[in-house]
């Protein structure tokens, strides 16, 4: 796979290789597996960008486990835009349930805050994070995920899963935007 890819009308550079990404996700899987064995977890994959990194870690996670799906955005091209919109589409009931929240990339913290504060409503036994990106710099708001694939720089990115307008999504690698 090509090092350069144009999406759109812009260039990115590859950052994580897909055999990086495989070994990161299945020590992650490992770990997940280690910490709720037993605990019968609800998995929250929060679309779209999370699918592909979330088809890959549950299989690498070989216990009873539940998922469901949660539409969540706040980002138009390449900038946040500072409105979080949710779409629940979920059937799941997380009350006394052990939640672990699924992102792609936790970017400003925006998004999953607001999220977070929505299920610890519904009072969960216990809820965690797991990202498989995590942009530290650009964080705005205070919220540590519990498990992260990779930190990288505050540099957009696009592939495996996260677009730019709906392109690169299929990208086995993560790519970094070049032209900033
Ligand atoms: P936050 O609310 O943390 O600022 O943004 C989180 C969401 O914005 C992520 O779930 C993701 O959908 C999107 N996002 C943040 N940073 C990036 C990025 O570098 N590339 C892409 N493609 N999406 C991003």
């Amino acid at each position: 796979m090509d090092d350069i890819v144009q999406a759109h009308d812009l260039t990115f550079r590859k950052m994580i290789t897909a055999e990086q990404i495989a070994e990161r996700v299945q020590e992650m899987g490992t770990q997940l597996a280690r910490d709720f064995a037993g605990r019968h977890p609800l998995f929250l994959i929060v679309l779209k960008g999370a699918y592909m990194f979330a088809a890959d870690l549950l299989r690498a996670c070989p216990i009873d486990q539940e998922v469901a799906f949660v539409r969540l955005s706040s980002y138009q091209g390449t900038r946040s835009s500072g409105t979080v919109r949710m779409d629940l589409d979920m059937t799941a009931k997380v009350t006394d349930r052990q939640v672990i929240i699924v992102e792609d990339i936790v970017d400003t913290g925006r998004t999953l805050e607001a999220f977070r504060q929505k299920l610890l409503a519904d009072a969960p036994a216990d809820l965690k994070v797991v990202t498989l990106l995590h942009k530290p710099e650009a964080q705005a708001f205070d919220l540590i995920p519990d498990y992260v694939g990779f930190t990288i720089p505050n540099e957009f990115v696009i592939g495996y899963g996260l677009d730019y307008d709906e392109a690169g999504r299929h990208l086995p690698a993560i790519y970094q935007r070049t032209d900033t």
